[in-house]
């Protein structure tokens, strides 16, 4: 993809697909250890002249409800019982239990749950479920961020009005993934296939790589245990939307609908047409986002002509995208995720004065909270490749089309 750029293992902004009846593997690398790190848009029935005078108090509301950062705090603090139903449920727990509306379901990938989850003790160990209990509702650190948008231009009336925007709307933007539990499992499924490979007599050059075939027990349980921790993922962001929800009500009076969620690190089992012959892949997408094609089953009847919504963040300081996949789009249907790193973290902090940099983008009318200096200075746009390029890119590629281009008006930084 584009956007590519240095990974654990696999890079980010990648797609490998591997042929199970073969004897294909799924590696842990390919998917990442923020599993189901995902975006999510929300369209507010408003536009920006309505909510400019109150943008500081909306901000502000905003910054106090999303628990972020590195350590603990969340929206729904859980009991394990609890834990155990997010696991294997997703997001419509969550809706379940009052945090969101059936619709939401509706405009999540896979109605907001991966049904092959399985989170009993082996897969789901105990220090990754100690670390889920205290973050479910939180946006984590550094690239994580939750935006308030505008759609700023829009590139297709019709697939942006059939996904409920127009030019001047207002939106919300969230990108988090699983936390602590997400990159715990990782951590867990990387050890168990180090030393599950020799038996599948597989070597590789870097331990990054492990993998086992996707048809073995180690390759079942990686997957179910990947899938539990997408689950927490969604229900996250769903935590997440319902906070935004009552910020937005509470200071502009103005709601919140789902235009989609989406994640950009996931392995999934998909059929696909290889020379003429429809074979089971396992598509590992990593820094990716799956883009399906008008017409597919798997959309939403009312974005059946569209194509599914993809959402690609820029940075706080330029632009960010909605894209729609496209008839015979390439890569497995899939097309890039973000703007791309073209900077260390570490190299950003060295050369940008986060302090200046907040006030430039509070001198462009954008309201920045959380983080600090040296986190803001670690996600500088300088960091980044240029958004609108990347996503040229892909479309001149095939992957995908451009519906919305959208600019920031505010940010909570993780
Ligand atoms: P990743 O999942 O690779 O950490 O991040 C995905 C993309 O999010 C990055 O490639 C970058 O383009 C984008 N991004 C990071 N921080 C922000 C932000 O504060 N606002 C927006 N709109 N995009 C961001
Ligand atoms: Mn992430
Ligand atoms: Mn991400």
């Amino acid at each position: 993809m584009p956007d590519v750029h240095w990974g654990y293992g696999f890079p980010i902004g990648g797609v490998a697909a591997t042929d199970i009846a073969t004897g294909g593997v799924v590696s842990p690398g390919g998917v990442g250890f923020d599993i189901s790190c995902g975006v999510r848009l929300l369209a507010a029935d408003c536009d920006r002249a309505e909510i400019a005078p109150h943008l500081a108090a909306l901000l502000d509301a905003l910054g106090r409800r999303t628990p972020r950062g590195a350590g603990r705090g969340a929206v729904w603090h859980l009991g394990r019982r609890d834990l155990d139903r997010v696991l294997r449920e997703g997001a419509g727990y969550a809706v379940d239990r009052g945090h969101g509306v059936p619709r939401d379901l509706e405009r999540c990938e896979d109605g907001g749950v991966l049904t092959d989850a399985d989170p009993t003790a082996g897969r789901v160990g105990d220090r990754a479920r100690e670390r889920g209990l205290g973050q479910l509702g939180s946006l984590g650190s550094g690239n994580h961020f939750l935006e308030v948008q505008e759609v700023e231009t829009v590139h297709d009336e019709a697939a942006a009005r059939a996904m409920g925007l127009v030019a001047g709307q207002v939106c919300v933007m969230i990108h988090c993934g699983s936390r602590g539990l997400g990159h715990q499992v990782c951590t867990d499924q990387v050890r168990t296939m180090g030393r599950a490979m020799r038996q599948h007599g597989i070597e590789v050059p870097d331990r990054q790589l492990a993998c086992v075939p996707v048809d073995s027990s180690e390759g079942r349980g990686y997957l179910a245990a990947m899938a539990a921790a997408a689950n927490y993922a969604r229900a996250n962001r769903q935590l997440l939307t319902e906070s935004s929800r009552a910020a937005f009500a509470g200071t502009v009076g103005h709601h919140l609908d789902l235009v989609y969620d989406i994640s950009h690190n996931l392995a999934k089992i998909e059929t696909h047409r290889v020379d003429g012959v429809d074979r089971r892949l396992c598509v590992h997408r990593k820094g990716a986002t799956r883009a399906l094609p008008p017409g597919h089953p798997e959309l939403p009847p009312d974005l059946a002509d569209t194509g599914q919504p993809v959402l690609i963040p820029g940075t706080m300081g330029t632009a960010s995208y909605l894209l729609a996949g496209v008839p015979d789009g390439d890569a497995w249907h899939s097309t890039c995720h973000g703007a791309g790193r073209v900077e260390s973290r570490h190299q950003a902090a060295r050369e940008v004065d986060g302090g200046r940099l907040r006030r430039e983008l509070e001198g462009r009318g954008i309201a920045v909270r959380g983080t600090t200096a040296r986190g803001l200075a670690e996600e500088a746009p300088g960091a980044y490749k240029d958004v609108d390029a990347v996503v040229a890119t892909a479309e001149g590629a095939g992957l995908c089309r451009r519906v919305a281009r959208l600019v920031p008006l505010g940010v909570v930084k993780g």
